[in-house]
């Protein structure tokens, strides 16, 4: 008989999973399945990287064990990236993380700076693995409600003063996952200064800091004043250039943070594969057009799928950021009994707005992530159930 830690027994499994599973169980039924559910791109890696790695890949250096927190010059590519694209200044060897995927980062930080019963301020809905990490660290969540009639950004006025005080750390993630929400310097304005007031690091996930719509490029957390004093930003490769499966992040910021996270990740990892880490540093310091036609290409299929929910009489708002629709459900229904009924009977994989939270519960999440005539299919596919108006 196995007997657990404590700190697995307060770990969920882990969501999608369970999504992959029944998409998965519906297409072995010989189905059409169309998976919207999951927030995995569905285009390659432009072909500039994937020769960087092919290059790299013989090297024999890149054999040995890589240097701990990884190659100086990835370091330095990220740092240039961000000044050239935010105007932020960072220093490579000692603001920037190298990441095995900007997931583990989110997760390392709740056991870098909690101790068992700390507060944490999560959002809700938000993604996941910010509760998985508390959870690991034996922390205390205290949820940010997100609700549209506060453009999804948290309201620092309701959170209690005892609360606000007791926190030592909170996320915030725009573009936002699962809402589609972007948000302007002036909220980053007001929780630098909520951060600073209460003792709060702050950590701002920007995995999705190259999409945003309409003409408006996402602002990061670190453009603001007095970002680095109170805390970090977690940015990917995984969607910027379509490299999920590459598994590269990064934490840039507050020097210290960052010296925590390469410690544990050190011990952890070591670094990851030199020829992916070439591979990024090409990404990174290459043409940014495949940047600017990623952001193009979901802003279309946004575009798209929102004129054929028009067609169904589908109302919901538009994402101004992110690869995700925040969509509501029909009357009658929870987000679960929705999304069940859709794979059942349209054959579209959507994910139930509660597995991000309770108040995620009346919506489901779509991600922009199959071309544009699969997105209208499915919506067609889900108008045939006449739920709607
Ligand atoms: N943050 C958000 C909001 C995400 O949606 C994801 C991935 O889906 C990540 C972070 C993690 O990205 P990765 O670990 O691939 O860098």
């Amino acid at each position: 008989q196995i007997s657990p830690a404590n700190r697995m027994t307060g770990l969920p499994a882990q969501f999608f999973a369970g999504l992959v599973r029944k998409a998965n169980a519906q297409a072995a039924k010989g189905r059409d399945v169309i998976n919207l559910g999951q927030g995995n791109p569905d285009q390659p890696t432009p072909p500039h990287i994937v020769e960087a790695l092919q290059e790299a890949a013989p090297n024999p250096m890149y054999h040995r064990y890589p240097p701990f927190s990884g190659y100086p010059f990835l370091k330095q590519a990220v740092a240039q990236r961000y000044k050239e694209d935010y105007g932020v200044e960072l220093d490579p060897e000692k603001e920037v993380a190298i990441l095995f995927g900007g997931k583990t980062g989110l997760i390392e930080i709740s056991q870098c700076l909690l101790n068992p019963g700390d507060v944490c301020l999560v959002p809700d809905p938000g993604y996941p693995d910010y509760w998985s990490g508390v959870a690991l660290a034996g922390g205390v969540m205290e949820l940010m409600p997100l609700t549209a009639d506060n453009a999804f950004l948290p309201d620092y006025g309701a959170i209690s003063p005892a609360v606000a005080d007791k926190a030592k750390l909170m996320f915030i993630n725009y573009p936002n996952n699962p809402t589609g929400a972007t948000a302007g310097s002036e909220f980053y304005k007001q929780t630098v200064e909520f951060a600073a007031k209460h003792g709060i690091v702050v950590a701002s996930d920007f995995a999705y800091g190259a999409i945003g719509f309409d003409d408006k490029q996402p602002v990061s957390f670190l453009q603001t004043p007095g970002a680095k004093e109170v805390g970090v930003e977690f940015y990917t490769l995984s969607k910027t250039y379509n490299m999920a499966g590459w598994r590269v992040g990064f934490a840039l910021g507050n020097p210290e943070i960052i010296s925590l996270i390469n410690l544990i990740q050190d011990h952890y990892y070591c670094s990851l594969f030199g020829g992916i880490q070439a591979a990024a540093a090409a990404a990174l310091t290459g043409s940014q057009q495949c940047v600017a036609e990623l952001a193009s290409a979901y802003e279309n299929r946004r575009n798209a799928l929102f004129g054929a929910m028009a067609e169904i009489g589908w109302q919901a708002a538009k994402p101004s950021g992110s690869f995700f629709c925040w969509l509501p459900v029909p009357k009658g229904f929870t987000s679960s009994s929705f999304s069940d009924l859709v794979l059942e009977r349209a054959d579209v994989v959507l994910a139930p707005g509660v597995g991000f939270g309770k108040h995620g519960e009346g919506y489901v999440r779509l991600g922009l992530l199959a071309p544009e005539e699969r997105l209208q299919e499915a919506i067609h596919r889900i108008g045939k159930l006449n739920l709607f108006g």
